[in-house]
């Protein structure tokens, strides 16, 4: 079964999305993990002209404003269908609004 994962921050409701991130629990774990570091990189990346550096996965460019956003956070990651789960790994239960377009 087809299980994509994503980063969210629970404090905004807000989802940092990826394109079928199938079983990549890992990869949001590490991105979420990282979120302070992701956004340190904001200034270097508002410096250049759009396109000229970019952060990406597999599954997808890494929103850096979005990290910027929610740092210091409490960022989890979360399912296609609204599963959410701490950074070690616990499951935090499901959700309504993973899909929902709050930034
Ligand atoms: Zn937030």
């Amino acid at each position: 079964m087809s299980r994509d994962w994503n980063v969210a921050c629970l404090d905004c409701k807000s989802v940092d999305r990826y394109n079928d991130a199938n079983h990549r629990e890992e990869l949001m774990r590490a991105i979420a993990k990282n979120s302070s570091a992701i956004a340190a990189l904001a200034p270097l990346m508002a410096e250049l002209p759009h396109g000229d550096i970019e952060l990406r996965t597999f599954y997808g460019s890494v929103d850096v404003d979005w990290h910027v956003r929610h740092n210091a956070h409490k960022l989890v990651i979360i399912s296609e269908y609204g599963d959410l789960e701490d950074l070690d790994g616990s499951e935090l239960g499901r959700v309504d609004w993973a899909w929902s377009e709050l930034g």
